[in-house]
């Protein structure tokens, strides 16, 4: 396997820094929040491939680990590695440092409040206990 940046070299083959290759989220799913990830996988890495103009996942493109923060992605759409970010030739690594660092101070508050279900379940029963 091979990354669809341009200018990056990671293969399955010289893997020496331990990269993962993700595939991109299938077109002809129906869950819309996969459609979405997708788009917002194109979004992110389209002008940074060969083909800036024409260019479109196939079923067998997969970009590397590299390009996420921390080196691996996130599943949750609130996290800074939810899509690929990091490609040769920016200098922005100290700006998602602070991003992730934002999230998970955010996280942390999400935490102390209670998480979301509970929350919801909160409002579900409050009605039946306003006297
Ligand atoms: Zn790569």
């Amino acid at each position: 396997m091979y990354c669809c940046i341009a200018e990056c070299c990671n293969t399955s083959k010289n893997n020496s820094k331990g990269v993962k290759f993700y595939y991109f989220a299938n077109n002809s799913t129906h869950m819309s929040w996969l459609r979405d990830k997708r788009i917002k996988w194109i979004n992110a890495v389209v002008k940074h491939t060969k083909h800036p103009n024409k260019w479109f996942p196939s079923k067998n493109t997969t970009i590397c680990s590299a390009h996420f923060i921390g080196n691996k992605k996130s599943e949750n759409p609130l996290h800074p590695s939810y899509v690929p970010t990091i490609f040769p030739g920016e200098e922005n690594i100290k700006n998602l440092d602070q991003k992730i660092e934002r999230f998970e101070r955010h996280q942390h508050r999400m935490q102390r409040a209670g998480s979301v279900k509970e929350e919801k379940s909160c409002k579900k029963f409050r009605p039946e206990n306003i006297f």
